[in-house]
């Protein structure tokens, strides 16, 4: 066996691969980090040079029972073995995509009835926009087909997913449609409420937002909204207090479906199995992929919830199979990685470690960077928070993008031996480790992150 040195590898990645969500030029030349990573245990990864690193957000907020789980690889194994694929259309099945959709649709808030499966979150989101198309459609409402989704939220980087997500960075130069796609007020209390205005009040100003844009455009033309439980990519941002229900009671008075986008976080990740159950959310659909197999094989998901399934079944008379479908999709493998996965979410009550090691870790975060002069807000949710720095705390200022704050902390805390993401909106460090993380690893997380914070101050 020819083993590259780590030498070659770089030269090789930087001359035949391209990168997602990387500076190609500097890339190319050399100039960005070019780490190999080539295992990892437990909560660190380490890379083809030694180095090794604590991983505080799970890969991309994915590996959820954190790496190199023997159990996952040997499900993998046994069921690549058995049979490795064969497709699922025209009602073909396989037990391990059986298995897993029974225990979905059972532990999914109530009254969802089938998983539809995909490859990514992204083209979740897309059969998302589609079946909701089909279904007013179905219905005799052709004109019922906007989606409203939110400023700073993330959906994804396919072409409708791409105009969904409201940051702009996904939609500059791509020429992504941007009808039929509307965005409207980021629910982040911190930057967007008003001076003296509460939660409660915000959240109301909101929902308000939301329900003037529905009658600028007319209920009849407006198909569904869709929103994370917590926004994640956009700056791990909780909802203010009441912010799903005032929303929800909105979208009631227009016939308008919830879409819940838990592609982060569904199995765990807020500390409740599902986003919706922590926010009390009663979705028509709802978005899965990352935690469901944490990232070990590719595996996303639509949970269709009664209202649209009836609507779907019944018309199916009218309009035939449904003309929508992926090779890959209920993939044995995959789904053998995911009822292995759940298994162990399920087995190690990692939901509850969520909740208990989650509320630590967000304790802790709010005493030791409350205070600090960098940081405006401290804030998130069972294992997924984030700091916000700012130039002026009292003042309420920002710091002048080109100081670039976040990746100076991210690259901070990467030198004390911790993987904390810069976000790609504003000056924000996310955390969201994987939820097998102990009370000691978080304390580990808190002191690398504070040093790394001071570095920067
Ligand atoms: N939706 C949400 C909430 C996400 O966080 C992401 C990815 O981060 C996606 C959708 C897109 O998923 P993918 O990158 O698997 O296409």
């Amino acid at each position: 066996v020819i083993k590259n040195t780590t030498a070659d590898l770089q030269e090789m990645d930087r001359a035949h691969f391209m990168h997602p969500s990387t500076h190609m030029r500097q890339h190319a030349a050399g100039e960005t980090p070019n780490r190999i990573i080539n295992g990892g245990k437990g909560i660190y990864i380490h890379d083809t040079e030694g180095k090794e690193s604590l991983d505080a957000f799970a890969g991309l907020y994915c590996v959820n029972v954190g790496y190199g789980r023997t159990e996952i690889a040997d499900a993998i194994y046994a069921q690549a073995k058995e049979l490795a694929y064969y497709h699922t259309y025209v009602g073909h099945g396989n037990e391990p995509v059986i298995r897993l959709s029974d225990r979905i649709v059972k532990s999914a808030p109530e009254g969802m009835q089938r998983v539809y499966y995909g490859m990514s979150g992204s083209d979740a989101n897309e059969t998302n926009i589609k079946l909701i198309w089909y279904y007013n459609n179905i219905r005799g409402l052709p004109q019922k087909k906007k989606i409203i989704s939110r400023w700073r939220g993330y959906h994804g980087s396919g072409i409708m997913t791409g105009s969904l997500t409201g940051l702009a960075a996904f939609h500059n130069a791509f020429d992504l449609p941007r009808a039929p796609i509307l965005h409207t007020t980021c629910p982040h209390h911190y930057w967007n409420a008003d001076a003296g205005e509460t939660e409660a009040e915000f959240a109301k100003r909101c929902a308000d937002d939301l329900e003037k844009m529905i009658l600028r455009e007319g209920p009849e033309t407006v198909a569904a909204f869709i929103g994370e439980p917590v926004m994640g990519t956009g700056g791990i941002i909780t909802p203010p207090e009441g912010y799903w229900d005032a929303i929800q009671k909105v979208l009631n008075k227009y016939d308008v479906l919830l879409v819940a986008d838990e592609v982060v976080t569904a199995f765990g990740r807020t500390g409740s199995y599902f986003g919706s159950h922590h926010y009390g959310m009663k979705p028509d659909l709802i978005t899965i992929a990352k935690g469901v197999t944490s990232g070990y094989l590719p595996l996303s998901g639509v949970i269709i919830g009664e209202r649209v399934w009836k609507v779907l079944e019944q018309g199916s008379d009218q309009m035939g199979p449904i003309g929508h479908g992926w090779t890959y999709s209920a993939h044995p493998v995959c789904a053998a990685a995911a009822n292995a996965n759940l298994d162990i979410v399920d087995g190690e009550n990692l939901t509850g470690n969520a909740a208990d090691t989650g509320g630590y870790f967000q304790k802790r975060l709010r005493e030791t960077f409350n205070e600090h002069p960098l940081v405006g807000e401290a804030r998130g949710v069972g294992l997924m928070a984030a700091l916000e720095f700012v130039a002026d705390k009292t003042k309420k200022e920002r710091f002048d993008p080109n100081a670039k704050i976040g990746p100076r902390v991210s690259a901070a805390c990467l030198e004390r031996g911790m993987i904390a993401r810069a976000m790609p909106h504003g000056d924000i460090l996310g955390f969201a480790p994987p939820l097998c993380i102990t009370k000691a690893e978080i304390d580990k997380v808190i002191d690398i992150a504070k040093q790394a914070v001071d570095a920067v101050a």
